[in-house]
């Protein structure tokens, strides 16, 4: 059994998880709401330590990061489980699966994990991704303190649904996140997420904080949260509490899961896309059939430093440090 970190005991052999603001209260042998984390006989376990369910390695575009190592390649890692219920998810499979139908393949040893990273000089390192690994939390803990003493990088891709004390833990070991802001209305996050807004707020804040890097994920799904005023109140808060270099990637939705809604309107993206441009610097578009409005700018003199043809990249305007060969701003991260 692996016995899983931020929890406490309660009577009758209960448990109560705080490591996300679900804070499920598990009575013996049952699991959490994310189905990841189980009661075994008074001890809160972790189910899905070690038990990958997906393993490749991505350009680190994929992620989306663009501003952190770009052109290079990452392991991508994920189990199973979420501790959201979106039911416009994209990757339902793995997130939304449970102990009745696992995904969870066999255990792979740290040792081997670090060996495809070590060996492979265009690979940083890896990123912690497919469904939420915050609810694999003690495996991603121990693999990115591993991959930090082989002086390689860990990426988080996360819905940021975690309660601060265990995410300040995790910045210390995680160099790069991709948060998904779903949309910017705590109605909207309980009727289709089955969760509330604040906290992922308050989790862009904290990583924000932590000067780790930084950048943000909206899935625009049409009529659903694609209002105009409530997507331009979304980058007006990114801009003001994160600052207006945060980067923004703009996902097209298409229908998954138990969301039929059509898919987005190329158009409503472009249109939002010059609404996020008029408060943000480095706005992008995402799982769409262009390369339109991939390529990377230096935000003072306006010159292309690094153009993309889907995940191939060509960086032309950029010193080895990430600075504008033209003017010197600080655009790329190479930590
Ligand atoms: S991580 Fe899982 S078990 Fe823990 S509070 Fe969140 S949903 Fe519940």
């Amino acid at each position: 059994m692996n016995e899983a970190l931020h929890y406490t005991k309660l009577e009758n052999n209960q448990v109560q998880c705080k490591l996300c603001p679900r804070y499920c209260i598990i009575e013996e042998g049952r699991f959490g709401d994310c189905h990841a984390r189980r009661n075994r006989h008074g001890v809160l376990s972790s189910e899905v330590y070690g038990k990958l369910s997906a393993m490749n390695t991505d350009p680190i575009e994929k992620k989306p990061l663009y501003h952190f190592f770009p052109g290079k390649e990452i392991l991508s890692i994920g189990t199973m489980g979420c501790n959201l219920h979106c039911v416009f998810c994209q990757n339902h499979a793995l997130s939304q699966c449970n102990n009745r139908k696992p995904v969870l393949k066999k255990n792979i040893h740290s040792d081997d994990l670090l060996d495809l990273i070590i060996k492979d000089q265009n690979n940083i390192g890896i990123s912690f991704t497919y469904n939420e690994p915050t609810v694999n939390y003690e495996y991603v803990m121990e693999i990115a303190r591993l991959v930090k003493m082989r002086s390689k990088f860990t990426v988080m891709v996360s819905n940021g649904y975690i309660n601060p004390d265990p995410l300040a833990l995790l910045t210390e070991y995680i160099d790069a996140f991709n948060i998904d802001l779903k949309g910017f209305n705590n109605s909207f996050y309980k009727k289709y997420s089955k969760a509330t807004l604040a906290p992922v707020l308050e989790s862009l804040l904290q990583i924000k904080k932590s000067g780790k890097h930084l950048e943000i994920t909206n899935l625009v799904i049409p009529t659903i949260n694609d209002d105009e005023d409530e997507f331009e109140a979304m980058c007006k808060w990114i801009s003001r509490e994160l600052g207006e270099d945060t980067i923004l990637h703009l996902s097209r939705y298409f229908p998954r899961y138990e969301l039929s809604q059509y898919p987005t309107p190329p158009e409503i993206l472009f249109h939002l896309y010059d609404i996020a441009k008029n408060y943000l610097n480095h706005v992008y578009l995402g799982n769409m059939a262009t390369e339109l409005y991939s390529n990377t700018s230096c935000p003072k003199c306006k010159h292309t430093i690094i153009e993309r043809t889907y995940f191939h990249i060509v960086k032309s305007g950029i010193t080895d440090d990430g600075k504008c060969i033209k003017c010197g701003t600080s655009i790329i991260k190479y930590i």
